[in-house]
């Protein structure tokens, strides 16, 4: 059976102190999740190191939301993925569409990120989806295979079968409206075919894709039902315990 994950980035969000009482908050309730549900916390990078040592010994995984596309060096503001593993991280998001827009980061800069942590036993959380024009011009499929091909499809069949893919419609991140759990299975579906092409059906069959863009404990039960999705990045709801952990336990 596929890892189901729920992750949750935090974003630009917490300070030390909000970061470190967030995540015992989420330790204490996660006794009622599933034990097959991986919960991923994915903490600004000031907060990593301390959140490592308080899930120490749980079954709570810590992400960073971002890595370098180099190994080391004279880059000032970045962080290496060596830097991520090296305090216990073992999860990262590459290219969340901030970062895509933000920060200019192409498929082909993402293809660099996913090999740093891939070479640093980090498991890249890769995010693709359209835009708002993209969905209602129906390129959707089209946008996504070329964001999948572009950044994935250099990888080994080993190395892709590490990969965990995020389907985020940008028009659905942190604006309220999600997709619907049919527009999600759809998508879903579209990328596990597009991995099978390449890799073959084992490879595609053994990913997690989860699903992120506005997911709440009031949709997740419908979403997390469809039998491509497994799971879900989520934003804005993961910075409140209750609703984290309830959106856990909507599989
Ligand atoms: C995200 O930023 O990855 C995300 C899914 O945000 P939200 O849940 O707030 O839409």
């Amino acid at each position: 059976m596929r890892k189901r994950i729920v992750a949750g980035n935090w974003k630009m969000n917490t300070t030390l102190a909000e970061g470190m009482e967030l995540t015992k908050s989420v330790i204490e309730k996660s006794i009622t999740v599933p034990k097959t549900i991986e919960l991923v916390l994915i903490p600004p990078f000031t907060s990593i190191n301390e959140i490592t040592k308080l899930t120490k010994g749980t079954a709570v995984k810590v992400g960073a939301q971002n890595c370098a596309e180099w190994v080391k060096g004279a880059y000032t503001g970045e962080v290496s993925a060596t830097m991520i593993s090296s305090i216990g991280a073992t999860y990262v998001v590459i290219g969340h569409s901030e970062r895509r827009e933000f920060f200019n980061e192409d498929n082909k800069m993402l293809y660099r990120k996913i090999k740093q942590a891939l070479e640093n036993r980090l498991i890249p959380i890769y995010c693709c989806g359209e835009k708002l024009n993209e969905r209602e011009s129906n390129k959707y499929f089209e946008v996504v295979e070329k964001q999948v091909s572009e950044s994935l499809f250099e990888l080994t069949k080993e190395q892709m079968m590490q990969v965990v893919i995020a389907y985020e419609p940008v028009w659905a991140i942190g604006t309220g409206k999600n997709a619907t759990s049919q527009q999600a299975q759809d998508m879903h579906a579209f990328i596990r075919t597009t991995i099978a092409k390449k890799f073959g059906k084992e490879v595609a069959d053994s990913i997690s894709i989860l699903y992120g863009g506005s997911c709440k404990p009031s949709n997740a039960e419908e979403i997390f039902a469809r039998p491509d999705v497994d799971g879900g990045l989520i934003g804005g709801a993961s910075l409140v315990a209750d609703d984290f952990i309830a959106i856990a336990c909507s599989f």
